[in-house]
């Protein structure tokens, strides 16, 4: 039977009830068969738990994906949530001005602690960061020309590809140099009196190793700043600042960096290294930022009021200095010695509780990864449980605990069952535990 999830609402019990009913009855008429009560009753209760699993609910996240696009990205914490409940739970100044008394604008908000944070002129924030590549690439060479190196033609995830984007945007694409390859030269002999800008893309979710050549944004901010163009850099994770600055996230970009480097415009997701709610932020030159506001996709893509208070909560923590107080960072800052005395816990309670000598848990070494398009190649070592049960195919324990409650979202290695301890939150244990226990009962 399917552990029945208590959030499950009385309405979607009653559907999944009749559901059940009239299965049963098309079985009696069509000569298929009887169904006895305690099967209708398991068929209403797998009905039920099918349902609630289509519901958005927690999951606890064991794969070691650090920011999982599928699972939520950056979980949020005490402070971001805080500023959600008490911004959502009433009104709010969103588009007022209090000092004035009249209209203001809801673009006004983050925008202060962005500009503290990263240095730039200005700043802009919207639904997400493909919005905001769009939004730029729309208002600013629409019609237009934008020069980027053929290494930088990306897939970010979910289809979202560089070159459509840049053709659904209205721009024309002009590619120059090689996958591996790309010179300043290849961009000064692109350049026509059709160009609009340079685009930059970081390479966020994968790495080019071996006989390659790509030109620095300082290089390029050079060539731009000499022809009157600007050079729009997408950066993707929107790396703040590292807490403790740990040497793995070196090969990130950081986005005051991006910015000195004499980008033009940087664009960036909240969602990925920043820890925040899902948006997306143009910073950069003024001039250009007033552009885009005034165009309509702006509208189409505008930020909401909930994900503006998580954002400005998760700035606040960076001005503060502590990021590590943003649960992403803090799951990335775990020390492997403390995962494993997690493991090890959490093995020996289960292992109490059930009694059973055939059950295998052990702690076993294993490598988290960002994930999300953020820093590729990196990993982290880690901790994870795996798990080998003598009655049950390694696909059926993964299955029961994604069916379970909480549900669990294990990851699978050389045909074992791992769960990856740094995805979990510490507070989360006893929710594994019983997960766990119950799943593994017999
Ligand atoms: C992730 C990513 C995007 C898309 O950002 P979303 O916030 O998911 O919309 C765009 N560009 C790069 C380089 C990325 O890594």
């Amino acid at each position: 039977m399917e552990a029945l999830d208590d959030h499950i609402p009385a309405s979607t019990r009653a559907h999944a009830a009749r559901e059940a009913i009239s299965t049963a009855r098309s079985a009696v008429q069509s000569g298929a068969g009887r169904y006895s009560f305690e099967e209708i009753v398991t068929l209403a209760e797998s009905h039920a738990a099918a349902l609630g699993r289509t519901l958005l609910k927690p999951v606890i996240n064991a794969t070691g994906v650090l920011i999982h696009t599928n699972l939520g990205r950056a979980p949020l914490g005490k402070a971001q949530l805080d500023a959600v409940v008490t911004v959502a739970s009433g009104y709010s100044n969103l588009e007022y001005d209090l000092t004035e008394g009249q209209r203001g604008s809801r673009y006004s908000h983050a925008t202060t602690l962005l500009k503290t944070l990263t240095g730039a002129e200005s700043a802009l924030v919207v639904n997400n960061n493909a919005g905001a590549v769009m939004l730029v690439l729309g208002a600013l060479c629409g019609g237009r020309e934008v020069v980027i190196s053929r290494g930088e033609l990306v897939e970010i995830g979910g289809e979202f590809r560089i070159p459509d984007v840049i053709s659904a945007s209205g721009a024309r694409l002009v590619e120059v140099g090689t996958t591996n390859r790309t010179r300043v030269a290849d961009y000064r002999n692109a350049v026509s009196d059709q160009t609009a800008a340079f685009v930059k893309v970081h390479p966020a979710n994968f790495r080019i190793q071996g006989f390659t050549a790509s030109v620095e944004a300082k290089d390029l901010a050079r060539l731009a700043r000499s022809l009157d163009l600007p050079l729009i850099y997408d950066l993707g994770s929107g790396l703040l600042a590292a807490p403790g600055a740990p040497d793995w996230v070196r090969g990130e970009p950081p986005v005051i960096t991006a910015l000195t480097d004499g980008a033009d415009l940087v664009t960036f997701s909240c969602d990925k290294l920043l820890g925040g709610p899902q948006a997306g932020v143009i910073a950069g030159r003024s001039d250009l930022i007033v552009k885009i506001s005034r165009h309509p996709l702006l509208r189409a893509l505008r930020v909401d009021k909930l994900a503006l208070a998580a954002l400005e909560a998760t700035l606040i923590v960076y001005l503060e200095g502590d990021a590590s107080a943003l649960p992403l960072w803090n799951m990335a800052l775990t020390s492997p010695i403390e995962l494993e005395d997690r493991a090890r816990r959490i093995i020996a309670s289960v292992t109490k509780r059930l009694g059973r000598v055939d059950l295998k848990m052990e702690s076993v070494a294993s490598k988290s990864v960002f994930g999300g398009g953020s820093l590729p190649g990196t990993e982290l070592s880690s901790r994870a449980i795996s798990i080998g049960d003598a009655g049950r195919s390694t696909a059926e324990i993964e299955r029961s605990l994604r069916h379970g409650e909480p549900a669990v979202v294990a990851r699978i290695e050389n045909d074992m069952v791992l769960l990856d301890l740094r995805t979990v939150a510490r507070e989360q244990d006893a929710a594994l535990e019983a997960a766990l226990s119950a799943i593994l009962a017999g």
